[in-house]
């Protein structure tokens, strides 16, 4: 059986708030599991299950029934599972018995995710994920039984043109994990550090990609990086006020002023000309509308109003710990031709904790407060990471991003701002 990574930062144990199984609920069900699962006269030992329909098809397969709430069929008002309750935990599906873990095969390993979308994985109650490695180990060899892994690659796709090795594409990964954890940098800083990194290593000749000097390179680049995030002093990009509202109200920085921080003159030129090219899309974004939050909606003047420049220290490490756990189990690009490049994925994941913030202030708007809370972040995490996660037969950020981008502002934004 191939290595597994687990990420050592991350607890988890069920609480039982069956939010797995509600709201957005779609588990794809392969057709043997529903041959299977139909042996059991559901209908017959629970009167509420009558004439629902507990197996609809869905594009070349079938998915569990919901109710109108969006809740699954299988979903008792206790918040816990009929199926595991009737025939037990062991003849579930797997992709039930999977949450909230995505084991997920990259050159010859298994890197564990968690998804954030679970209260108990958000709020790191239980045990450490480390704890649950045989659990873990039967779910891959079933998985990989159903589903067998991926060839080997020997490279991932950096950008569109070029390549770049997995070891050196690790190398950029720890550096960029490391940072998250750092507890002394504000997430601002390190997003734009980050940032900063990716835009560098895209501006680099194709060499470093194809020789021995990518870590020398990528060490150098994390300095200098990291001086300029921390300390800014380089001028501004020149970019008009809406675009400057637009990366104040995106990466939540305090004032202009802080664009500094934000460029480099490579980074602010190519920064500049997405978002000029973004003008017209973000004008959805600054005219009158709505944005919905899971409890209501909120305008969206009243959500600019609102005041997230100082996020709590709370809110800060949940925010970093989700970032960096997405890195870690390379949940942030597909594997090629499915999904995203490393670079694109990178990007995406950074802006993750932007999205994040926007919804939080919907939160607080919604509240009517001035202010963003940690509860307002934490609403707003389990928010983003469902649209992200939650489908069961989506499997690559690729598809995630077609999902969330399917409507609204997030579509023009994310793919001419970030993805450029
Ligand atoms: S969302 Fe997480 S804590 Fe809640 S029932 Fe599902 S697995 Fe358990």
């Amino acid at each position: 059986m191939a290595k597994i990574l687990l990420p050592d930062w991350i607890n988890y144990e069920c609480v039982g708030c069956g939010r797995c199984c509600r709201r957005g609920f779609n588990i794809y069900c392969p057709a043997a599991d529903k041959e299977r699962l139909e042996k059991t006269d559901w209908a017959g030992r629970f009167s509420r299950l009558a004439e629902k329909k507990l197996f609809p098809a869905t594009g070349g397969g079938y998915r569990f029934g919901v109710s109108e709430s969006g809740a699954c069929l299988f979903l008792d008002d206790d918040n816990l599972c009929l199926m595991h309750k009737e025939i037990g935990y062991e003849n579930k599906i797997l992709n039930c018995r999977m949450y909230p873990f995505k084991l997920i095969h990259s050159h010859g390993k298994v890197h564990v995710g968690v998804l954030f979308s679970c209260p108990a994985v958000m709020e790191n109650r239980g045990a450490p994920v480390a704890s649950r490695k045989t659990q873990i180990e039967k779910l891959l060899a079933e998985q990989d039984r159903l589903f067998p892994p991926p060839p080997f690659e020997e490279e991932a796709r950096f950008d569109k043109s070029r390549k770049i090795s997995y070891r050196d594409l690790r190398f950029l990964e720890d550096v960029i994990i490391e940072a998250l954890a750092e507890g002394k940098i504000s997430l601002i800083k390190k997003i734009v550090f980050a940032s900063e990194l990716l835009d560098r290593l895209e501006a680099c000749d194709d060499e470093i990609f194809t020789g021995k000097i990518f870590y020398e390179t990528l060490l150098h680049m994390r300095e200098r990086a990291l001086d300029e995030a921390l300390n800014g002093g380089i001028s501004a990009p020149k970019v008009g006020k809406l675009e400057q509202a637009l990366v104040r109200q995106f990466l939540n920085l305090p004032n202009a002023a802080s664009l500094t921080d934000l460029s480099s003159s490579s980074f602010g030129k190519r920064f500049s000309a997405r978002l000029r090219r973004a003008g017209m899309a973000l004008a959805g974004l600054f005219s009158p509308g709505k944005i919905h939050t899971e409890h209501g909606a909120a305008e969206i003047m009243a959500v600019r109003k609102v005041d997230a420049l100082h996020l709590p220290e709370e809110s800060e490490e949940l925010l970093s710990r989700y970032l960096r756990t997405r890195f870690f189990a390379r949940m942030y690009f597909g594997r090629e031709g499915q999904g995203l490049t490393v670079l694109s994925g990178a990007r995406l994941t950074l802006s993750l904790a932007a999205l994040v913030l926007w919804y939080a202030k919907a939160e607080a708007a919604v509240r009517g407060a001035a202010a963003v809370s940690p509860e307002d972040v934490k609403r707003a995490v389990l928010q983003v990471e469902h649209i992200f996660s939650h489908l069961s037969n989506l499997d690559s950020s690729g598809q995630a991003l077609q999902l969330l981008t399917r409507s609204g502002w997030p579509r023009l934004l994310l793919l001419h701002v970030l993805l450029g």
